[in-house]
């Protein structure tokens, strides 16, 4: 549950953001550490799209999507809400810090007709791999507004990775075994859309890989980088400290996972998938789709679990958050308590809705559709 000393803590800290005098932009920018993401529009398609839709994509902040199926589909059901997701963990103890953003949503992605991925009916969770420890030596609570593929409330672009706020200076710590691949600036080694975008940055070579691909972690805004390129780590080894070097508002780590090609931008997987939840918690990966079983973009999904505590995501907003090869999702939410959760969401076809159980230290999966 959520105390009312952090609910009132919350509260505060929003009514002291929209009382300053800053940009109107900035006004409702929850008191939260998240990282302006690209201002280029990439290329990549998804590996699995079957486009079996024609979609307009638009350049406004809304995607658009018509099907031939249907004649139109409403525009995503977007709740614009700033509520962080609680959880029992003991909160951030960083001072929130808001500074101008150096990209707008002006930046947003148009929808390309290609990605809007038509999954196959059944979710597979038999190739799960909940291998890795947390990234840092302190708080590791992602961001709930910003986590991947979502898109702080249609502030942002869509995002590549996971947020985790935290003091300048805290220890970043390898999430596995593996070798540094990178460590340094990214000025001239690009791994984002532009030069200094991660700004001090360390990604590793992960020993074991999954289903015959090449695995990555990449820890990015670090203040310092205390490993060097070739240097094999363990799990718990600190690789760094956190910051706000490159393109970041403020002190945070921004944790990835890439799949085959370091540099790619467009390589990126959930990392709530990738490291394991907390001591008896688990996690669940969805998919929401339509009445034809495509994927729903950009919709709120909300989840009533044991512990009472409000929960929300959004499903991946464009092409460029690519889902796991064999789980084929367009969401993912960790650290759930066990026990049953309701999910549900409203989509263009109605309310649909779903209840799957939370085991520790597992994945679970959930398909959320109204059939045909
Ligand atoms: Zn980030």
């Amino acid at each position: 549950m959520v105390s009312y000393k952090e609910k009132g803590l919350f509260i505060m800290l929003m009514l002291f953001i929209s009382g300053c005098s800053r940009p109107p932009q900035l006004a409702a920018v929850p008191a939260q550490v998240a990282r302006v993401e690209a201002s280029t529009t990439p290329t990549a398609a998804l590996p699995t799209a079957v486009p079996s839709h024609t979609s307009i994509p638009t350049a406004n902040h809304t995607p658009t999507v018509t099907t031939t199926q249907t004649a139109t589909a409403p525009p995503p059901t977007l709740t614009a809400s700033a509520t962080p997701t609680p959880t029992t963990e003991p909160p951030a103890t960083v001072s929130p810090t808001v500074a101008t953003p150096q990209a707008t949503a002006s930046a947003w992605p148009t929808i390309d007709p290609t990605w809007l991925v038509h999954p196959p009916t059944e979710l597979d969770l038999s190739r799960a791999h909940l291998w890795f420890a947390r990234p840092v030596d302190g708080n590791n609570n992602p961001s709930a507004p910003y986590r991947f593929g979502m898109t702080y409330n249609q502030r942002l672009s869509p995002h590549r990775g996971v947020d985790i706020a935290n003091d300048p200076g805290t220890p970043v710590v390898a999430v596995g075994a593996g070798t540094v691949f990178y460590a340094g600036e990214d000025i001239e080694t690009l791994f984002g859309p532009k030069p200094d975008f991660y700004g001090r940055v360390v990604v590793i070579q992960m020993a074991d890989p999954w289903e015959g691909h090449t695995i990555y972690t990449l820890y990015g805004h670090l203040e310092s980088v205390s490993v060097t390129a070739g240097q094999p780590v363990n799990a718990g080894d600190v690789v760094g400290a956190v910051g706000s070097s490159g393109v970041a508002l403020g002190p945070h780590l921004h944790f990835e996972v890439r799949q085959d090609e370091p540099y790619s931008y467009e390589s990126v997987r959930n990392p709530e998938f990738w490291y394991r939840p907390y001591a008896g918690r688990g996690v669940l990966a969805g998919r929401l789709v339509d009445v034809n079983g495509v994927f729903l973009p950009g919709t709120q999904v909300t989840l009533e679990c044991s512990d009472g505590t409000p929960r929300t995501v959004e499903t991946y907003w464009d092409q460029y958050t690519a889902p796991d090869d064999f789980l084929v999702e367009n969401f993912v939410i960790s650290d759930l308590p066990t026990g049953t959760c309701r999910v549900w969401a409203e989509t263009p076809d109605g309310l649909v809705e779903q209840s799957v159980e939370i085991l520790p230290g597992e994945l679970s999966g959930v398909i959320l559709q109204i059939r045909p």
